[in-house]
């Protein structure tokens, strides 16, 4: 690990001037990825702020529904909270599904979002990574593949996105509220994250210097059913191959409002809108089901290697809204 200083932050405006003022800082929360990249020398700070004990920690629903979540609300506590498995249950159930109990104990929602890509060269020095170092080539590329990519990727970065939180909250359409210099911003959750594009080494819109102080999520659609299913090597403790996080809600025999989110694909939690315009209006049938699937993979592209996550993701958004109607 290369040395580095160490700050608490005493309030939230505070540690954005400190960000400002130091462009080699960064930001500790839960410490679950970002002390892991200290070690490997992935992340190589020279201050760390420290924003844990900020009061970032509430669950808050507004008048109108709006449910607020400070970003230091840990992954066990928010899965827990009342308003998100009654209102929310497929993004308690994305929480519930990642990692370990030890780990969603101190996790936040902030580091979630941010958490970056579990690519095995990303973590490994001794290898070309476009996303770590900036123009070296990617080493994905013709080598190892299993967990990457098969919508959206670019020839510089074929790496997958692996939170299952944020698949969840791009299906719900929640807001990040990002703090910066010049006050507070609010990105919508399916564009704060980017594909790679030529530019890999961004995984979000967010600025070096913004803080992220919440996530919002819309009022509860009455009267809709959501989950989120997540396919794996093993029950537990496994990133996702691929998942789902899907809302339907049925009027008069047709779908009228559908919401549908893929982890597992994508250098970003992949909005499902294809299938979304195939679905609207439509009987909620296994027909129906298959041709949303089709609609939205046609321009789906694997890698020698990951092949399989094609037909797997077909599947499992099928099963997924099969479970939903039934
Ligand atoms: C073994 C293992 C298995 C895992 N399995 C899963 C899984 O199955 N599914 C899943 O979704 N996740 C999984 N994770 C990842 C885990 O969920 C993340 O490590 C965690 O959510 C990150 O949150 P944190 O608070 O610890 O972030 P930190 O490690 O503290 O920070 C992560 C990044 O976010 C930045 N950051 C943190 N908070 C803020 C903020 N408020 N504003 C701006 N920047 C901020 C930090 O600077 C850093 O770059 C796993 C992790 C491990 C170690
Ligand atoms: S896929 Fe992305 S993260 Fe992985 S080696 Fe290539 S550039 Fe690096």
């Amino acid at each position: 690990m290369i040395p580095f200083r160490y700050e608490r932050a005493t309030d939230a405006p505070s540690a954005v001037v400190t960000l400002r003022e130091n462009p080699g800082a960064k930001v500790l929360a839960g410490g679950t990825n970002l002390v892991d990249h200290l070690k490997l020398c992935v992340a190589t700070p020279e201050l760390l702020i420290d924003i844990s004990r900020l009061p970032l920690d509430t669950v808050d629903t507004w008048g109108d529904g709006t449910v607020r979540i400070g970003a230091n609300v840990r992954n066990s506590d928010l899965a827990a909270h009342p308003a998100i498995r009654r209102g929310y249950p497929m993004l308690a159930r994305a929480l519930l599904s990642g990692a370990s109990p030890q780990l969603r104990n101190l996790a936040t929602t902030g580091g979630n979002l941010l958490q970056r890509t579990r690519c095995v060269y990303f973590q490994d020095l001794s290898t070309p990574c476009n996303k770590r170092n900036p123009g070296s080539g990617c080493s994905a590329i013709g080598g190892y593949t299993r967990y990457h990519a098969i919508l959206g990727a670019s020839e510089h970065c074929v790496a997958t996105h692996p939170s299952d939180m944020a698949v969840a909250l791009t299906a719900l359409d929640a807001t990040v509220v990002a703090l910066g210099p010049n006050g507070e911003r609010r990105i919508p959750v399916p564009e704060f994250h980017r594909l790679a594009g030529d530019e890999p080494d961004r995984d979000t819109v967010l600025e070096r210097d913004e803080l992220i102080v919440a996530v919002e999520l819309p009022p509860v659609v009455p009267g809709a059913v959501s989950t989120y299913r997540k396919v794996r090597d093993r029950a537990s403790y496994a990133f996702a191959l691929v998942s789902v996080a899907a809302e339907l809600r049925i009027g008069d025999g047709t779908i009228r409002d559908v919401r549908i989110a893929f982890g597992g694909v994508a250098h970003k939690p992949w909005r499902a809108v294809g299938a979304e315009h195939s679905l609207l209006g439509a009987e909620p049938t296994l027909r129906a089901f298959s041709a949303a699937a089709d609609a939205e993979l046609s321009a789906a592209r694997a890698l020698p290697g990951n092949e399989y996550k094609i037909p797997l993701i077909r599947r499992t958004l099928v099963a997924t809204l099969r479970e939903l109607v039934e």
